[in-house]
């Protein structure tokens, strides 16, 4: 046979090289930007060291962690229960990168002023290569300042922020670092906690109950110990439930099965059974739902950060292949209407982080200033129904810049879709976010206050704009319902327009004009001409 030219059929052209490894933090001057912008420079180091490892190790290790999915063992082999999930090795591996370089901890355990901010671009980082892993990571960080509640849970809390990750199913006690759970969904009711059934009996010794009921969505079963909500004498009360007793016992819960999502593969979702688990009260009896509220508003951040982390990369992946596939003559970026949509999602990326950011600084001075606390209170409800919300559309959209490549798993781009519907439904859906925002205004009228505070003096358009918003800001007028969404989202797109322009972010012009001058159409690629496409597309490139 020698002698024959090889039989080659074709010859691989226009198609772009691989993305990964990309540095994620020399790749994004938006993000170097909001560190500085919210007082995080001093972590720059640290952030830009996670980036590199992003963009290169993690995000070869997740394609495995997603499509190997995490797999429920009741039994054991001799028909002994033992409730386990057992996932990828590189689940664990991603994990414990993470946990180490402290997405889940840092911002705790360091008390430099800045840290909230650093570990939230941690968690952008983090989210943008495997965001399955970001709900164990999230929860754990939400955490700790319920458990610091209770003088009795120092080491749950100390466990909790180190920068240990140990998977193994032991005591604490045993291990250097931990993970934590949150058990509030039910079947008959997940939005509407005040239809918990799950009975909490007090045992003998005080702060000590017994939990017989169940949890419908319970992610992450195997983290160490749970935040549950259940009914005790007083009323719904706030529970840590341990995995493991001191004793290295099994606690007496059972996992049913594991719930068949739509994506979020890496990570396990359960139904969950508790047959008599012993759990430690946190709170007084009948305040659980504010206590564990506190959980809930540093878990409802990080979804604006996931989401707004989802739509960085997908704007990514969708740059880097229109730089580097030509169509009738020319590269895409090249296009007219293609450089439109790219430049239109650029613009909406910045507003997602820049306010994902500004309510992090928030959570950073919050302890030390009034004014910062009700804007967090506030701005997280109104940051994580509106950017969560643009999520889907937008990763669609950058999807169909990568035509037939952006519908083959190997792209990212279906990973990232699958990804994108969740942080909307989670964490409280997008109605319960629209309705708090409503409950804030009227009976805390301090967040209204701080907001309006926030959104004046912010130039011509954004003043102009919100001359409208003063009355329902700033007069707990009585409030339509029904209209919820049209205010929060006015009030998402000014707030965005304001944090634009006060960190100086050369988008602000093209923010205000694309969606405060005139409105948004319902389609990405629809900025209107006069706008600078070729300045915003150098920024994202
Ligand atoms: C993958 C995944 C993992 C999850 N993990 C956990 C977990 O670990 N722990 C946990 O506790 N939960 C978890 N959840 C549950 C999640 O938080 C709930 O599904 C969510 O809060 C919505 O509750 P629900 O499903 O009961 O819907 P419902 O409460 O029935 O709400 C359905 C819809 O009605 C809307 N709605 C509700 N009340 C009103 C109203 N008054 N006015 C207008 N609209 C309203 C909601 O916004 C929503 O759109 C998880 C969910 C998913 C999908």
């Amino acid at each position: 046979m020698s002698g024959l030219p090889p039989f080659e059929t074709h010859c691989v052209d226009n198609q772009p090289p691989d993305f990964a490894p990309r540095d994620l933090w020399s790749t994004d001057i938006a993000l170097r930007e909001a560190i500085q912008a919210n007082g995080a420079g001093g972590f720059a180091g640290d952030i830009a060291a996670y980036a590199r490892l992003a963009g290169d190790t993690l995000y070869r290790l997740s394609f495995d962690a997603h499509r190997d999915r995490p797999q429920l063992r009741t039994h054991d082999r001799f028909g002994h229960r033992i409730d386990r999930v057992e996932f990828h090795p590189s689940y664990h591996a991603v994990m414990q990168a993470a946990i180490e370089h402290g997405a889940a901890g840092l911002s705790w355990r360091d008390g430099r002023p800045g840290a909230h901010v650093a570990r939230a671009a941690l968690s952008y980082l983090h989210c943008q290569v495997e965001p399955g892993t970001s709900c164990p990571l999230t929860m754990t960080h939400a955490a700790v300042p319920v458990l610091r509640r209770e003088p009795g849970l120092r080491e749950w809390a100390e466990k909790a922020t180190a920068p240990h990750y140990d998977p193994r199913e032991v005591p604490i006690a045993d291990k250097a670092g931990i993970t934590l759970g949150m058990g509030m969904t039910e079947k008959q009711g997940g939005s509407d906690v005040r239809a918990n059934t799950t009975i909490a009996t007090p045992l003998g010794s005080p702060g000590e109950y017994a939990l017989v009921g169940h949890k419908w969505f319970f992610s992450a079963p195997m983290s160490d110990g749970f935040l549950v909500l259940a009914q005790a004498p007083g009323g719904l009360t706030c529970l840590l439930m341990p995995r493991r007793m001191p004793d290295a016992a099994k606690n007496a819960f059972r996992l049913l099965r594991l719930k068949d999502k739509l994506g979020d593969w890496s990570n396990a979702s359960s139904e969950v059974e508790f047959t008599g688990a012993w759990a430690r009260r946190i709170g007084e009896e009948g305040r659980g739902i504010a206590t564990i509220l506190e959980m809930v508003m540093l878990t409802r951040l990080d979804c604006m950060l996931g989401s707004a982390a989802l739509m960085r990369m997908a704007l990514a992946q969708a740059l880097h292949h229109c730089r580097h596939r030509h169509a009738f003559g020319k590269p895409l970026i090249e296009q007219p209407l293609m450089r439109n949509v790219l430049a239109d999602l650029a613009i909406e990326t910045e507003g997602a982080l820049s306010l994902s950011m500004r309510v992090a600084r928030a959570v950073d001075a919050a302890p030390g200033d009034p004014r910062e606390a009700a804007f967090a209170r506030i701005a997280t409800a109104i940051g994580k129904y509106w950017i969560c919300k643009r999520a889907p559309a937008f990763v669609n959209e950058a999807q169909e810049c990568l035509g037939g490549n952006g519908y083959v798993e190997e792209s990212l781009l279906p990973r990232l879709y699958r990804q994108a519907p969740l942080n909307s439904i989670w964490e409280g859906s997008g109605n319960i976010q629209c309705l708090d925002v409503l409950r804030a205004l009227s009976k805390e009228p301090e967040t209204g206050a701080a907001l309006w505070d926030e959104l004046q003096g912010a130039g011509a358009v954004v003043d102009t704009t919100i001359g409208r918003l003063r009355a329902p800001l700033m007069e707990q007028a009585p409030f339509d319902e029904a209209g919820a969404r049209r205010l929060v989202e006015d009030v998402a797109l000014a707030l965005q327009a304001s944090v634009l322009v006060r960190s100086g972010s050369p988008m602000a012009d093209a923010f205000c004009r694309s969606r405060l001058a005139e409105p948004h159409r319902l389609a990405f690629g629809t900025l209107a001409s006069g706008i600078d496409t070729d300045a915003i597309l150098v920024r994202a490139l």
